[in-house]
């Protein structure tokens, strides 16, 4: 965890005491709201409210709006789910415009003086990849490095301690043990993606969620849209990546849980149609987590579940079915051979 490179949250949480570096007198902060004295936070996406889960502990109650399968790039938030926002004590989103449409709600939000947060804000914007496609826009898809994720882990904290300082050390002590698990967690995707044959690790997908995957694990990522799925890929686009599987021999290309995999469909039938067999390799979860109460719905899951299944599907050496700690039972069944 020493190379990662956060912004310095702590130095803010101790000149903003003394300069206001962001408004702590926040009226949630004595958790005196008719919820049995638990704070309600809303979140965004089910991996930011995993993350907050790991921080608040009991100590509040933590929603995502967007459940299974949702594209957050896409996502408008119903009549219900602006009620909730507002309802809140605390909202956090991930940023960098995932959210791209729920824009106008966050602005509102913070005009209300409700504390409103980023996660993203946690990463050092050294570490954020800047596609020359997606015109000096940050890529939003940072929980794709475990290390950056950890990052955002320390974000929460800090805004956590900021809206109630009473449980500072609960909070930082939480974050400490669940650092350690993100730790572990990024060696494993090292190691396990290290395992696939040189040639053979690269990494064909329904859209460019994995840049962040790719640099911190060493494989190479080709997808049929772009990083955000509001534009569909040309004629040219699917037929350049079909001459990519087919001039590589790429054993199998992956679908995307939140995506359509309409463009996944018509690579393989390109590649075919050009004499070169590709097996969907399984299915990754990119924009969102599986099933809640399922390990796949945890953000542990969701990343041990992809580096299993993408270590499996392109021939990986060191990779159980199990995955990570022999939780992921059914691994080798999503992977289609
Ligand atoms: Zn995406």
């Amino acid at each position: 965890m020493s190379r990662r490179i956060c912004v310095a949250v702590g130095v803010c949480l101790v000149i903003g005491s003394l300069f206001g570096c962001r408004n702590s007198d926040s009226d949630v902060e004595s958790g005196n709201d008719g919820k049995g004295g638990k704070l309600d936070i809303v979140c965004t996406t089910g991996m930011v409210a995993d993350l907050v889960r790991q921080v608040v502990g009991e100590r509040a109650e933590v929603r995502a709006i967007m459940k299974i399968n949702i594209d957050p790039h896409l996502f408008t938030p119903t009549t219900s789910d602006v009620r909730a926002l507002g309802k809140a004590d605390i909202v956090f989103y991930s940023g960098l415009f995932l959210e791209g449409r729920m824009v106008d709600a966050f602005e509102k939000i913070k005009e209300s003086g409700k504390p409103i947060f980023a996660v993203a804000a946690g990463v050092d914007k050294k570490s954020l990849r800047s596609p020359s496609e997606f015109e000096g826009h940050p890529d939003p898809h940072i929980w794709m490095d475990v290390q950056l994720w950890s990052c955002c882990l320390d974000e929460v904290v800090a805004r956590m301690v900021e809206v109630d300082s009473d449980h500072a050390d609960e909070f930082a002590k939480n974050a400490e043990a669940y650092a350690k698990e993100l730790d572990s967690l990024h060696e494993y995707a090292k190691t396990t993606i290290a395992s696939i044959p040189k040639d053979r690790r690269v990494m064909v997908t329904a859209h460019d969620a994995f840049g962040y995957y790719s640099l911190a694990y060493g494989i190479a990522v080709r997808s049929a849209q772009g990083i955000t799925t509001e534009s569909e890929p040309g004629v040219n686009d699917i037929n350049k990546l079909v001459d990519f599987l087919v001039a590589e021999k790429i054993p199998a290309i992956f679908v995307e849980s939140s995506v359509s995999a309409d463009n996944i469909k018509a690579l393989i039938e390109g590649a075919g149609s050009k004499g070169h067999k590709v097996n969907v390799g399984g299915e990754l979860f990119s924009d969102a987590m599986g099933a809640a109460g399922t390990y796949r719905g945890t953000y542990l899951g969701m990343i041990d579940h992809n580096t299993t299944v993408i270590a499996l599907a392109l021939g990986g050496t060191d990779v159980s079915a199990g995955g990570k700690d022999g939780k992921l039972a059914d691994a080798e069944a999503t992977v289609k051979k």
